[in-house]
């Protein structure tokens, strides 16, 4: 009983930021590096085990195994063997699902993360949205799903680009997402450049502005979806709080080092008109933008259906006339339900 209790209640490593781990270890008679040993061994060498971190005194491994709690959240089940995209589901403490994808590029690996189990935003086409929200996750549960993606790729040591493009809305978690992404970013930690970080939102104003203040690197995706407010609303409700022409205003407002990227959805019939995508190419007049047209992965029950590919081929041409970057993104993943807004973890056979 005793020891059940004292393993429940030891706090989690991966939960705290490099500071806080060297403030707490000090307190606890360590020298003022440790922490940063600790960070590298946890993030950088993908180790969790204390025993075997051979720069640590014995005594010093000893008294770390029994400070913390060390394991990041297991993996229940994976899917999609030796494909281009494999699913990972993941179990939280409190016995919540969430899912994360590992796709394999041409030239590096891409990681796409969730920040929420469920999402509370609704939209209408996407199955995250569809099995509503459950609750925000912490900086612990965000870092598991890289460490356990990185695991993975064993001595892979090649770029990663991580994407908040799973579960739930990045910047309706905004404290926990930061606290992530400083240790995602952190030297000591998993040392990811913040150039290779894709924050993707449907559009949450203040704290956009928060995310671009604190990590002025991180690249921001938009999820536009619609080339007016009228739709967008429908089909994304949060679009009624957080107008589409404020978002707009709000991109043209300053100048970037980087383009926003502008992802759009095409639904069959909904958005996808030739007189649509002249919308979209007047709506974003004067902004630095790059487009991703991203037409629909199926989801059962739903009443959208993906455009023919002369459709998609259609759409981007007019946008290419008149000047605007635009990208196809034919999601890998589909067979295993782990494509662009089809996470739902009810899609795992367990
Ligand atoms: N909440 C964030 C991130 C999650 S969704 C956001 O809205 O950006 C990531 C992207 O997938 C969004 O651009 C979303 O519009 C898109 N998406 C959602 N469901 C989809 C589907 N079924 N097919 C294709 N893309 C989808």
């Amino acid at each position: 009983m005793g020891l059940v209790k004292e393993a429940i209640t030891k706090p989690w490593v991966l939960e705290r930021q490099l500071g806080e781990l060297r403030s707490e270890l000090l307190a606890e008679g360590f020298r003022d590096y440790v922490a940063r040993q600790v960070f590298q061994w946890v993030y950088r060498k993908n180790s969790q085990e204390p025993s075997s971190w051979s720069n640590i005194a014995k005594a010093g491994r000893e008294k770390l195994a029994g400070l913390y709690d060390w394991s990041p959240r297991p993996v229940l089940q994976v899917q999609g063997g030796a494909r281009e995209a494999r699913k990972f589901l993941f179990l939280l403490g409190d016995g919540q699902k969430i899912e994360a994808v590992l796709i394999r590029e041409k030239d590096h690996y891409t990681f796409c993360l969730s920040s929420q189990a469920g999402c509370p935003l609704a939209c209408a086409f996407c199955a995250t949205g569809a099995m509503g929200f459950r609750r925000d996750l912490t900086a612990g549960e965000i870092v598991s799903q890289v460490l356990a993606l990185k695991k993975e790729l064993g001595e892979y040591s090649g770029r990663l680009n991580l994407v908040f493009m799973g579960m739930g809305e990045p910047l309706l978690n905004y404290n926990n997402l930061a606290r992530a992404l400083r240790v995602i970013t952190e030297p000591d930690g998993l040392n990811i450049s913040p150039r290779h970080v894709t924050v993707s939102t449907a559009g949450i104003l203040e704290n956009l502005a928060e995310l671009e203040r604190d990590f002025p690197q991180v690249k921001i995706a938009f999820s536009l979806n619609a080339p007016d407010p009228q739709l967008r609303a429908e089909l994304m409700p949060v679009s009624r709080k957080h107008s589409l022409d404020d978002l707009l205003a709000y991109f043209r407002g300053h100048k970037r080092r980087q383009r926003i990227t502008f992802e759009y959805v095409l639904l069959a019939g909904i958005n996808d008109s030739p007189a649509q995508a002249r919308q979209v190419a007047r709506l974003l007049h004067g902004i630095p933008a790059k487009i991703n047209l991203i037409p629909y992965n199926a989801n059962p029950g739903m009443p959208f259906k993906r455009p023919d590919e002369g459709a998609v081929e259609r759409f981007r041409s007019i946008l290419l006339e008149r000047g605007l970057t635009a990208v196809t993104r034919w999601s890998k993943g589909q067979e295993t339900r782990s494509a662009c807004g089809q996470l739902a973890v009810g899609g795992f056979s367990c």
